[in-house]
């Protein structure tokens, strides 16, 4: 299977003779392919700015572009890397000793452009004080109070930056730390098994104090590496290594996650992260603007602290987009100008369009298949019920992208994975069955939301 750099560079080559040379070379050139599993291809921008940039005005050419070259429907998705290290991708881990590798050396780079990820500007808030204050307590007292530490919660919502801030701090009190992806991980033992090394692999994270492993969840289904990674941990836990992960769901809802190992990341402390309330949603924009050294005025705080409440990456996103404008148009950052810059942002939005509810979809939809609420939300499975349940479920994620955990509290608590599944189910279905496609299509245009978008 080709790797998803390849993928992307294929698409690279096709979307160069559809988009301007201006708008390739500012928006497209220092992209690369992150990942694709689940049907989800991840892309990778270099900085916030231009990922959304790429999600409100390019999103559907990409996917079309994405969807052609592998032959079935993607869920595009972006993410903000760096420049350096994906321009070659890095298959170690990074050391942040100093000591225990020969890749040492890399690492000044590495923490320089991560150097933000520090506790010091990481805002504690009621949405993530347990996460926040576990990770201050196992670096302060490693491999002893919560071993591990297993801290999940949807994109965006500081996972990264907490588990780099424990790198960050562990190192500067002169531990060895390990940072490195699950998929870094798995790309690195599958090169270990082709060249029959897996000894020197093993041996390499043998002498960590921390290890910090950064989206768990891609071990889902890695069956080799899974096995590979339960004797590494066994290993370390048991010599007091402190070892810290973090994952978009709990270890409980990872799907295709060996039994012992589910177990061994229960057996500290599960953290959560929630999207953030407004008090911390302030506290970051006044922190980030601060930063920045830029003002604001109150009034634009809240318009972006009450349009984007559902996960940092996008509240920082908006900051940098009105800041980016206000400096080239020589504007007054005052709300019409934040309102002008947020204009695009906020009309591909439709989180806070009013008449979009979740009350009006999950209606319409019951309506459509001739279904109480009642039924809709609750637990039948026939699969008229089923079918009608999933598809509420994929308008809310594509017209609203609310995250998976939030649509799962309006279908009687359902899980993450459960309501990602159901999504993709009908994301698939949408292609191949008509029957499938008219309703969604139906369903779109009783809720004014354009048949195509
Ligand atoms: P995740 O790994 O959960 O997808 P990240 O850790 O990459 O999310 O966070 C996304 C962005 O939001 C980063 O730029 C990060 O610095 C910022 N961020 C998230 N939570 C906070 C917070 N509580 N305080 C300050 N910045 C935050
Ligand atoms: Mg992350």
């Amino acid at each position: 299977m080709k790797s998803p750099q390849d993928i992307w560079e294929a698409a690279l080559g096709e979307l160069q003779t559809q988009v301007s040379r201006a708008n390739y070379n500012t928006w497209l050139k220092d992209t690369n392919g992150v990942s694709y599993r689940d049907k989800t291809f991840v892309i990778g921008a270099p900085s916030t700015f231009v990922a959304e940039w790429l999600e409100t005005r390019l999103k559907s050419l990409i996917k079309k572009t994405l969807t052609s070259i592998i032959g079935n429907p993607v869920i595009i998705e972006f993410t903000v890397t760096s420049l350096k290290s994906h321009a070659k991708p890095d298959m170690q881990p990074v050391y942040a000793d100093g000591g225990i590798s020969s890749k040492a050396s890399k690492f000044p780079a590495e923490a320089s452009l991560n150097s933000r990820y520090t506790f010091s500007n990481f805002i504690a808030g009621e949405c993530n004080r347990l996460a926040y204050a576990a990770s201050l307590e196992v670096t302060e007292n490693p491999g002893h109070v919560y071993n591990p530490l297993f801290i999940y919660g949807d994109t965006g919502l500081g996972k990264t930056h907490l588990l780099l801030s424990i790198g960050h701090a562990a190192r500067a009190a002169g531990h060895r730390v390990l940072y490195t992806s699950a998929e870094q991980l798995t790309s690195e033992f599958v090169s270990a098994l082709k060249s029959n090394s897996t000894d020197s692999f093993h041996s390499r994270y043998r002498n960590a104090d921390f290890l910090l492993i950064d989206d768990f969840q891609f071990l889902s289904g890695k069956v080799q590496t899974q096995e590979c990674f339960y004797h590494i941990f066994n290993e370390l836990y048991e010599s007091n290594c402190q070892i810290v992960v973090t994952s978009d769901c709990a270890p409980a809802a990872i799907a295709s996650l060996e039994k012992r190992l589910r177990s061994r990341m229960q057996g500290g402390l599960i953290a959560d992260l929630k999207s953030p309330d407004i008090e911390t949603r302030l506290a970051i924009l006044k922190t980030k603007a601060k930063q920045a050294k830029m003002s604001m005025s109150p009034a634009v705080l809240h318009l972006l602290a009450n349009q984007f409440s559902h996960n940092v990456r996008e509240l920082e996103g908006s900051l940098n987009r009105i800041f980016t404008y206000a400096r080239l148009s020589g504007s007054e950052l005052d709300v019409k100008t934040a309102t002008q810059a947020l204009a695009d942002l906020i009309a591909g939005d439709t989180r806070n369009d009013t008449s979009l509810t979740p009350q009006r979809v999950i209606d319409s939809v019951a309506s459509h298949y001739k279904l109480s609420v009642e039924a809709l939300v609750g637990k039948r499975r026939d699969r008229k019920t089923s079918l009608a349940r999933h598809v509420a479920m994929y308008l809310l994620r594509d017209q609203n992208n609310y995250p998976f955990s939030e649509i799962g509290k309006l279908f009687g608590n359902r899980d993450h994975t459960t309501v990602l599944h159901g999504c993709e189910k009908i994301a698939d279905e949408i292609s191949i069955n008509p029957h499938i496609a008219r309703s969604i299509n139906e369903l779109k245009k009783s809720l004014g939301i354009k048949a195509n978008s």
